[in-house]
């Protein structure tokens, strides 16, 4: 066993939670790659756009504005990349979660056929900007399978996989319990589906190649440096940053799930749920391969989310979930994340744990991404814990509109946003929803 990585020490207290947790918190990405470093020097006093949120959406946003040739800060009020675009498992999927026919009796169908497409897109444009730009973010094109964790479950995969008009699916091969260990060595599914047009990335590699491609155009990144607020002035907004005020024409809310006070609109839109992650130790090739060949990426029909891949080396399983029913520190939830991780693979019941962290994605009461303006604000978020191809593919987008370019048309814009009555950013019903949900999967519903 090697275990190259700093053990948890002074960061995570005296006493490790469970017996062999001399594990690092903080993300696995950062063992091979560094956050994209800030410009030095305060922000400019006065800019075309300022962009809040330096991930995916606003970095290539940022990009966009800056070509086009406004000035364009970006600032964060942490690292620059240092919110969910440096945390996340790295899986690029299709990442439209409504049914094509849940969103056609929602908005008609040629609104819920143009959603797909983008969607479809998304991928497709991240993949084509990873070749032609060559973003070091090591891309594979990994595949996906899908387990299904009863075979009623397996039916209605295979259905839903099936659902959408003809253009507007993803390929997809049933795999049937008998074949299972062809794409998976679990006891937990009873068959699955393998989705081979998915891919796998190294996020922290992507959010900094997307950091280069931004400054390249001309944006400024300042970070840390949290805005504190925001007002509306006759040329635009100023706001009050910790380096002093800036004032900005326009202004771009890229914040997902770390929307706070700043913009309490959006704060009442997007839910803030903390998504863990666990690397394990460096485990034997022919283990790893056994457990999942090829070495895809892999998810599971269970209503509390599951997600898992190899680590771009391919020697150690990345595994996430939502380990908690209320927001916890991530040592707290490690025991529960190695539980689940071991529902999967009992075998790795007592593998040593090498890093674990978290992140908040944001979710919204449709469950699907929004973007547009709102009194004079831009905003892009709500990508429900998929948000590698949607950050980027609509942060592109909106940042043309922003900048009035051709190429910023979406389905989104102009969809409502919802809100719901009592909630005003805590999210105090989601303790009970999750252990619903467990319930449920347990029950197999
Ligand atoms: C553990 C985990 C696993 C995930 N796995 C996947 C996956 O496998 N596949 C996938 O597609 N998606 C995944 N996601 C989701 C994906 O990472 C996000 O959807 C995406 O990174 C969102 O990018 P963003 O730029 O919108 O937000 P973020 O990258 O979260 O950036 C928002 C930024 O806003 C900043 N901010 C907030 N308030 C202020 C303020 N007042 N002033 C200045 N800055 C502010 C924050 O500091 C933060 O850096 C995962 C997320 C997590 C946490």
């Amino acid at each position: 066993m090697v275990v190259s990585i700093p053990r948890a020490g002074a960061a995570l207290g005296p006493r490790p939670v469970i017996s062999d947790a001399d594990y690092a918190a903080g993300p696995y990405w950062a063992c091979d790659a560094t956050l994209p470093a800030a410009d030095p020097g305060p922000p400019p006093a006065a800019v075309d756009v300022a962009v809040i949120g330096a991930g995916y959406t606003g970095l290539t946003a940022a990009r966009e504005t800056a070509q086009a040739g406004r000035s364009t800060l970006v600032l964060d009020a942490g690292p620059i990349g240092g919110g969910c675009s440096s945390r996340n498992g790295g899986l690029v999927a299709f990442s439209i979660k409504p049914a094509h026919a849940v969103l056609a009796a929602r908005h008609g169908a040629a609104v819920a056929s143009r959603i797909y497409a983008e969607a479809l897109e998304a991928v497709a444009s991240l993949k084509a900007l990873a070749r032609d730009e060559h973003l070091d973010c090591d891309w594979r094109d990994a595949g996906c399978f899908v387990g299904a964790h009863t075979a009623r479950h397996l039916r209605a995969l295979v259905r839903d996989s099936a659902a959408p008009p003809a253009g507007l699916g993803v390929p997809f091969e049933v795999v049937s319990e008998a074949r299972l260990r062809e794409a998976i060595d679990s006891p937990l599914y009873r068959g699955g589906v393998l989705y081979p047009d998915e891919a796998a990335i190294h996020p922290l590699k992507l959010v900094a190649a997307l950091a280069l491609r931004a400054r390249a155009a001309g944006a400024r990144l300042c970070a840390p440096c949290a805005v504190r607020s925001l007002a509306r002035t006759p040329g635009g907004f100023e706001l009050a940053t910790a380096a002093g005020p800036v004032r900005a024409r326009q202004v771009l809310i890229a914040t997902n799930g770390y929307t706070g006070a700043l913009s309490p609109w959006h704060r009442r839109r997007v839910l803030p749920i903390g998504s863990y992650m666990l690397a394990t130790e460096e485990l034997e090739r022919a283990q790893l391969e056994r457990l999942i060949p090829q070495g895809r990426n892999v998810g599971d029909t269970r209503r509390v989310v599951v997600y898992l891949r190899p680590s771009p080396d391919g020697r150690r399983i990345l595994f996430g979930g939502r380990a908690s029913a209320a927001e916890k520190d991530v040592r707290r939830c490690l025991p529960r994340l190695r539980a689940m991780l071991a529902e999967i693979f009992p075998e790795l019941a007592r593998v040593r744990v090498s890093r674990a962290w978290m992140g908040f994605v944001g979710y919204t009461f449709d469950t699907m991404p929004h973007l547009g303006e709102q009194h004079g604000l831009y905003y892009c978020m709500g990508y429900c814990g998929q948000g590698i191809p949607s950050a980027t593919y609509y942060g592109r987008k909106l940042g043309l509109r922003m900048a009035g370019r051709a190429g910023g048309d979406t389905a989104l814009a102009g969809l409502e946003f919802p809100a719901r009555p009592y909630y005003l950013g805590r999210p105090w019903f989601l303790p009970a929803a999750v252990l619903g949900y467990r319930l449920a999967d347990r029950l197999g519903l």
